[in-house]
């Protein structure tokens, strides 16, 4: 059954397809910002970096080598200072004299004058050990005045070792904050990396979570529930009879719709059938009554039906006070054609007859083969002068009609006898008899003509 609450529940359940279509942009769009960012970092990172080696590095280079400097000046000193060797005292003031002249103190005032300083009291202690050396050559008892050198000396070299202990602190400390600062600077940019690394991962995370909450709703929970029906009904054969009781009735109409159907189609068939018989049926009707109608020969009406339709137009006329006319025509001398040019022939020239006659006559006049070489015409509503004009056009149609055979050329005529409906004509056979007569009066007259009846 669908309650309110179920289809309330369709209602709110999100479709599947546009939420995990959303899903998927929401994950491009925050991989596509995490990429631009961690990008630009990793770009501040290298950027630092090699600002570092081409900035920072020889400062710090240069701190390393003052210090270095530093140093050895102090054991030159101690070596100016307290070596009894005059020649190793000379080496030790050369060489501290050269460290003091070191390039690397140029950048920084501050450490050059105190270096200069170191070396000046360097210088003096060396000056002074050379003026004691030369003091105790020529008598060993001139002891007594250096007690008094000695502590100057001390004092001097005191002093000197304050001034590079102060500057060695000074410049490591310096060497110490440079190294620091850089470093600091790309930890920073490292830290904001690794904070849009974390954010990015969380939110692809939760992301994933929520998606998979949402299939986990939107399709595993119906599966779920559709296969737990699925048991159900398994496990419930009384369901289960009902729903094969339902079948069988659904396969029962499924069955008669599969029958009226059959039935309807067979009943189509049939109809079909039917309707094609009657077509034939028609069809060789019409052939009947038109073999029964139609001469075969020149396919003009035969004397059969040109008997029954003249009857009735005779009638009419008669009834009507309509003009009627009469052509009887018989081919002349036809005899002598087929002996000459053969039964084939003569055939031809029946049907050329046929043919040549029916161009000049309308649709209302029945022209037909009576038999042999003879023919009549019956013109409706067509008077005597009308009906002699259409019989000499005929007569002249044929006349000049002219056949090609292989004995040469073939010129025939016809002779016509004419009678046309009046007062005293009794019915068809006497205006027929009219016409005959009048035939063979023009076959009587020689022929190729046309001769009109003679009333009374
Ligand atoms: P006339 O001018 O006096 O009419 O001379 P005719 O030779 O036409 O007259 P006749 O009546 O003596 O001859 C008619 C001939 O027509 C006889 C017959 O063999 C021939 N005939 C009749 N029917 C047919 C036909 O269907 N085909 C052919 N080829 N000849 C036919
Ligand atoms: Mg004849
Ligand atoms: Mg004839």
């Amino acid at each position: 059954m669908h309650t309110a609450s179920s289809a309330r529940n369709e209602n709110r359940r999100p479709r599947l397809v546009p939420t995990l279509l959303l899903g998927a942009i929401i994950a491009g769009v925050l991989g596509g910002v995490a990429a631009t960012v961690l990008l630009n970092v990793q770009h501040d990172i290298l950027r630092l970096a090699e600002e570092a080696t081409r900035i920072l590095l020889p400062d710090i280079q240069a701190e390393v080598r003052t210090v270095v400097n530093l140093e050895r000046l102090k054991v030159f000193g101690e070596i100016v200072q307290h070596s009894d060797d005059p020649a190793e005292r000379r080496e030790a003031q050369l060489a501290a004299r050269i460290l003091a002249m070191d390039a690397v103190y140029e950048k920084d005032a501050s450490i050059k004058h105190q270096v200069n300083q170191v070396y000046g009291i360097i210088e003096r202690m060396a000056t002074y050990r050379a003026q004691q050396d030369a003091v105790r050559r020529p008598t060993e008892p001139a002891q007594k005045s250096l007690p008094d050198g000695k502590v100057v000396l001390a004092n001097d070299w005191q002093e000197a070792s304050a001034i590079l202990e102060n500057l060695v602190q000074h410049l490591s400390v310096d060497a110490a904050v440079t190294v620091f600062e850089g470093s600091a600077r790309i930890a920073r940019q490292a830290k904001r990396a690794m904070l849009v690394v974390v954010l990015v991962s969380g939110g692809l995370a939760l992301l994933f979570v929520i998606m998979i909450l949402f299939v986990q709703r939107a399709v595993v929970q119906p599966i779920l529930r559709t296969t737990y029906g699925l048991k159900q009904i398994h496990n419930q054969p009384s369901v289960l009879r009902m729903r094969r009781e339902r079948l069988q009735e659904l396969d029962d109409i499924a069955s008669a719709v599969g029958a009226f159907g059959a039935a309807l189609s067979q009943i189509n068939e049939r109809t079909a059938d039917l309707e094609r018989e009657i077509a034939e049926r028609q069809q060789a009707q019409a052939k009947l009554v038109e073999l029964a109608t139609t001469d075969s020969l020149t396919g003009l009406h035969n004397r059969r039906h040109f008997m029954e339709t003249a009857t009735q137009e005779f009638e009419r006329a008669r009834r009507y006070r309509m003009p009627l006319s009469l052509l009887m025509i018989d081919a002349d001398r036809f005899k002598l054609i087929n002996d000459r040019f053969g039964h084939h022939l003569g055939d031809e020239v029946l049907k050329v007859l046929a043919m040549t006659g029916q161009r000049q006559l309308r649709e209302i006049d029945l022209f037909a083969r009576l038999g042999g070489e003879e023919f009549a015409i019956l013109l409706p509503q067509t008077d005597f002068v009308d009906a002699r004009v259409v019989a000499e056009r005929l007569r002249q149609a044929i006349a000049g009609h002219t056949i090609d055979t292989e004995q040469g050329l073939l010129n025939f005529t016809v002779s016509l006898g004419l009678a046309s409906l009046n007062p005293v004509t009794a019915d068809l056979n006497d205006l027929l008899r009219q016409a005959d007569v009048a035939l063979y009066q023009a076959k009587q007259n020689g022929r190729n003509r046309v001769e009109p009846a003679v009333i009374g």
